[in-house]
């Protein structure tokens, strides 16, 4: 007990290494190619600096081919400690790249050079993942530093491409690495959760991401009679989704939010000038549905509506899908994992922390899907991808104690 209290004072005193670290890691910008970037390659040497001073048993680079990369590669790390000591190992995962800043004038200060505000550190990237990546990280040291020894195995793996589908991240090191993580091991994504850090998600919902390409005729905007206005015909349709919410309006308690989503997001530039009415309009929708529904009957359901519109303005829609993930099994609400963390958390803030399912989108799923119990957990203000993102350092300590405890503990 007074061995936790030690290392808890050590991680109470890193607030200005936390600054600096996040001041390093946001300056070293991990877009992928998706996002017009090159990848993560100065943020995962960086990392992979930092956690060599550390002395690992093991320290991996898996470099997944892709050719529109820096060098054709995206890098992925994995550093392992405690190798004397038996058991099934603790595996932190968090990613190393980011999504873009957006509308920069939503920005207060530079995403990419953090601002520093009482408790506040302010940047892209500073919640999503690095919050992850930070309070793992110190933990680390602040064990090794104490002189006591990991009560279990323990891993970092810090991976690319989390923000566009991991197919170069942990879809590749599970395809390629399968043996790295064994069914038995506990794995936690620190990469979702709430503020009061009280969030095990364990279930996700299926995503479904359609692009919907609208065509008509393109004419001048003093003669519409001559054209057929995409856009009109795209507001139009989207009013018209609204009724998918209807359809399928189940409610789960275990999710948060309870209910499936359907939500318009990203539309493509269509004319450049105002006295153009456009012949062609693309929107895309992120649907999050509930695994009672299947995804294939919310996309005939999508196909119905723009059909009706079809028949309504006369115009040609077309439904693809851009991305397409079913819910996997759960992890369950009592494995290994999930008491574990559950424990920890306790035992640092005094709060009982509830398995919960959330809208999607974290690599959990593809541990998931290959049998291995993960659980998504941090505590954070869920300011990811939007702007003037932040993380707080308190919740950095709280997150760094939570996993000393889990290092400590056998
Ligand atoms: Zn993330």
């Amino acid at each position: 007990m007074p061995e936790h209290e030690k290392i808890f004072t050590r991680i109470d005193g890193s607030r200005q290494e936390i600054i600096q670290l996040q001041e390093a890691l946001t300056s070293r910008v991990a877009l992928g190619p998706e996002n017009n970037g090159s990848g993560e390659h100065a943020k995962t040497g960086y990392i992979k600096d930092l956690l060599g001073l550390l002395d690992p048993d093991v320290l991996d680079e898996y470099r997944a081919p892709d050719e529109r990369a820096l060098d054709g590669y995206r890098p992925n790390l994995i550093a392992k400690w405690g190798g004397d000591v038996a058991g099934p190992t603790l595996w932190v995962l968090s990613h190393s790249d980011i999504v873009p800043p957006g509308d920069i004038s939503l920005w207060k200060s530079d995403p990419y050079q953090t601002k520093v505000e009482g408790d506040k550190i302010i940047g892209r990237g500073v919640e999503d993942n690095q919050h992850g990546f930070v309070s793992s990280y110190i933990a680390v040291k602040a064990v090794i530093e104490s002189g006591q020894g990991f009560g279990k195995p323990v891993g970092l793996a810090v991976v690319a491409d989390e923000e566009t589908g991991s197919v170069y991240g942990l879809s590749y090191l599970l395809r390629h690495q399968g043996k790295l993580f064994k069914k038995d091991d506990l794995i936690i994504v620190p990469d979702g959760g709430n503020e009061e850090g009280t969030m095990i998600e364990v279930a996700e919902k299926s995503m479904l991401w359609l692009r919907f390409t609208v065509t008509g005729k393109q004419c001048h905007a003093s003669t519409p009679h001559k054209g057929k206005n995409s856009l009109f015909g795209s507001a139009k349709l989207i009013l018209a989704l609204e009724k998918l919410k209807k359809q399928f309006n189940m409610y789960d308690a275990l999710f948060s939010p309870p209910q499936s989503t359907f939500e318009p997001t990203k539309m493509e530039a269509n004319v450049p000038n105002v006295n153009t009415i456009p012949g062609r309009n693309v929107f895309y929708m992120d649907c999050r549905i509930l695994p009672q529904y299947s995804v294939d009957k919310v996309l005939d359901a999508c196909r119905e509506t723009a059909a009706e519109i079809v028949s309504e303005l006369g115009l040609h829609i077309q439904v693809d899908t851009v991305y397409h993930e079913d819910a996997t099994e759960p992890t369950p609400a009592d494995a290994a994992v999930v008491k574990a963390l559950a424990g920890a958390i306790m035992r640092v803030t005094g709060r009982e922390a509830k398995p919960m399912g959330i809208g999607g989108g974290t690599v959990a799923a593809f541990f998931r899907r290959e049998g291995l119990p993960a659980a998504v957990w941090s505590t954070v203000s869920d300011t990811a991808h939007q702007p003037n993102e932040y993380c707080l350092i308190s919740s950095v300590i709280t997150d760094a104690k939570i996993f000393a405890c889990l290092y400590l503990d056998t």
